[in-house]
């Protein structure tokens, strides 16, 4: 099997001169699909730089990530564009829900910008959401949801235009522990189901019995990568 996506010798400096910091060091790592991937390390380590620059958001100043055959930092700003919506979905902390949407218009809305329409893209905003488990929740707003449901409502959201890699940087980071839980055991689904990658930056040890395989970072560089016991198998 290839892997799903190759970041070869990614480097990353903020800062110049004295303030110089190297938060990417010649950084090369493989993921592949069908797997949950968490992303551990402390804050810091360069964790969110490095989904950014595999996620075609953060330009590396060097190195390359070929991601299903392209070399996505070879792309033109508006090839990447495309690639991006097409092949990858994004989740975050904060959820990033519109406030005056209902959940399945949310869910819609990157359909409707790519001119799906209407009427198909709310049949599979709704899928989606059943994929969720938040078919009764479809028509609230985000202020009558509780965090886990907005989290579930943004992942499903990333899922509807079905992208072959799913980069969440800490979603369970404003969860309890009950609800990151349910959100880590989605991720896993959409990896497993869906054979999507799927990499996840999480600080919640509890969440590691659910990893495929755990990667730890320290100052920009890869210092151990794991795959719990229970996976060996596959590895
Ligand atoms: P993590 O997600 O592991 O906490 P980050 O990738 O966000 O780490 O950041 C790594 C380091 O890079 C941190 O020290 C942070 O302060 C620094 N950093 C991140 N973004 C910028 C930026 N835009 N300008 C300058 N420094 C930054
Ligand atoms: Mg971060």
């Amino acid at each position: 099997m290839k892997p799903s996506i190759e970041a070869v010798g990614l480097s990353r400096v903020y800062g110049r001169g004295a303030a110089a910091r190297t938060v990417l060091d010649q950084l090369s790592l493989r993921l592949w699909p069908g797997e949950l991937t968490l992303l551990i390390g402390a804050s810091g380590s360069g964790k969110s730089t490095l989904l950014a620059a595999l996620g075609g958001l953060l330009r590396p100043q060097s190195g390359s990530v070929t991601v299903l055959h392209t070399g996505i930092w070879s792309l033109s700003d508006a090839d990447l564009e495309r690639f991006r919506f097409r092949h990858f979905g994004f989740v975050f902390q904060g959820f990033n829900l519109f406030p005056a949407l209902t959940a399945v218009e949310q869910v819609a809305l990157p359909l409707k910008f790519a001119g799906v329409a209407p009427a198909i893209a709310i049949g599979r905003a709704r899928d989606a959401l059943d994929e969720m488990g938040l078919s009764a929740r479809s028509k609230l707003r985000p202020a009558l949801m509780s965090g886990g449901e907005k989290q579930r409502v943004a992942i499903a959201r990333a899922l509807v235009t079905e992208p072959d890699v799913l980069l969440a940087d800490e979603p369970t980071s404003a969860l309890d522990s009950a609800n990151s839980e349910v959100v880590i055991g989605l991720l896993k689904k959409i990896a497993r189901e869906r054979h999507a990658t799927v990499l996840t930056v999480t600080h919640d040890p509890r969440l590691s019995g659910h990893a495929d395989r755990i990667v730890e970072m320290r100052d920009g560089v890869i210092i151990s990568d794991e795959r719990p016991k229970s996976h060996k198998d596959i590895a």
